[in-house]
């Protein structure tokens, strides 16, 4: 497919590979924040091919595997109401909560409804103004702005039967978390370039120069992801610490000035608790007081859910990086993309699906060499 071949070709991804094994001469552990980057990684065999000293440390960047429990519970006694349509986007349904999902709700009589946008929520909502139409918001710096879109759309239509439940999070400051976390060994960042390209580049210089590492924007395609990873490699050499952005088709320093925007018309800045993580200070959005009328969570009184995770699921460590998760007993055993545990084998983004998906199953098996080749 034109535009994508282009950066999926064996010729170049070898070129890059021979400059990263040129240049690194020490170990070094670089964390991909974004889910579609560790997919990428592991569907074409990237880090199986990279030096031995360099190390692939899967982030926390998939938005359905942070959503909270505590959350997914609210949307579950949410979409459990007999006057309300639920919306979501599909990955969500069969992620599980404290004792069922989505689909489970669904089979029992709940109007759980999979949409393809925000704007298709609102518009069930506008043609039956008798039930109460709610969009599950959630995600990171790129699903936001829509959302943020939708509840301005709403409140202009005077649409008042459509609410947001909201759980969205931002990449800095689980930068900032990961970066202050006791055990942490991640020494550079590839930045998602698709959060970059709606947010822009401000926030990371005073991240990479506080925390002395280099923080390189990176793409998702192969080529894109070998490119990161080199220019990487090549600052941790050479003892630097610098924001780069090597996604520059799609990423400018401003980021998207008209989402930006929406985001602060709509939203506030919020302390966020992230699944198997924990509470990171400002680390989220909720709906800014004059969007209040339309928080879900406001509306249906769901507050004061708490939850525990179930003991065998260590999707938190994989989160943060601590392990791989064939490294979890449950991993391909009790836990499976039909069977999952925890929302790291759910989501089309998670690593333990990726790792289940692209049959890295072996816990003891060393990195094999024999990867297929990119493209
Ligand atoms: S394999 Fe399953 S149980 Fe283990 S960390 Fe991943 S999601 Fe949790």
């Amino acid at each position: 497919m034109k535009y994508l071949a282009e950066f999926q070709d064996p010729g170049l991804a070898r070129r890059l590979l021979d400059d990263i094994h040129a240049t690194a001469t020490r170990p070094w552990a670089l964390m991909e924040v974004c889910g579609g980057q560790t997919h990428s990684i592991i569907r074409h065999g990237i880090d199986q091919l990279l030096p031995e000293q360099v190390e692939l440390i899967h982030g926390p960047g998939c938005p359905v595997c942070v959503t909270p429990l505590e959350m997914i519970d609210k949307a579950l006694a949410v979409a459990a109401l007999p006057e309300v349509t639920f919306c979501s986007f599909g990955d969500m349904l069969r992620v599980p909560g404290s004792g069922r999902d989505l689909f489970r709700v669904k089979s029992e009589g709940g109007d759980v409804r999979v949409v393809y946008s925000p704007l298709d929520a609102l518009e069930i909502a506008r043609r039956d103004p008798g039930r109460q139409v709610v969009f599950f918001g959630i995600g990171f710096e790129t699903t936001a702005p829509a959302n943020a879109m939708v509840v301005h759309q709403a409140r202009r239509l005077g649409v008042r039967n459509f609410s947001l439940l909201v759980s969205h999070v931002r990449v800095p400051p689980a930068i900032e978390a990961i970066m202050r976390a006791p055990h942490c060994r991640v020494q550079a960042f590839l930045a998602a370039g698709h959060v970059c390209s709606v947010m822009g580049t401000d926030e990371y210089p005073e991240l990479a120069a506080r925390h002395k590492v280099p923080i390189v924007v990176t793409g998702f395609e192969p080529l894109d992801v070998l490119e990161g990873i080199r220019r990487t490699v090549h600052q941790l050499e050479r003892g630097e610490h610098r924001v780069d952005n090597a996604y520059a088709r799609a990423v400018r320093a401003e980021g998207n000035p008209a989402a930006r925007r929406m985001l602060a018309e709509v939203f506030e800045v919020t302390d966020r608790a992230w699944r198997g993580i924990g509470t990171i200070p400002a680390s989220g959005w909720r709906l800014a007081h004059a969007y209040r009328d339309f928080d879900a969570e406001h509306r249906f009184g769901v507050t004061g859910v708490t939850t525990e995770e179930p003991a065998a699921c260590r999707s938190g460590e994989v989160l943060q990086g601590l392990i791989k998760p064939r490294e979890c007993a449950a991993f391909g055993t009790t836990c499976t993309p039909r069977t999952p545990l925890g929302a790291t084998m759910v989501s089309s983004e998670g690593a333990c699906a990726a790792y289940y998906l692209y049959r890295r199953l072996d816990p003891a098996a060393p990195p094999s060499k024999e990867a297929a080749p990119v493209g």
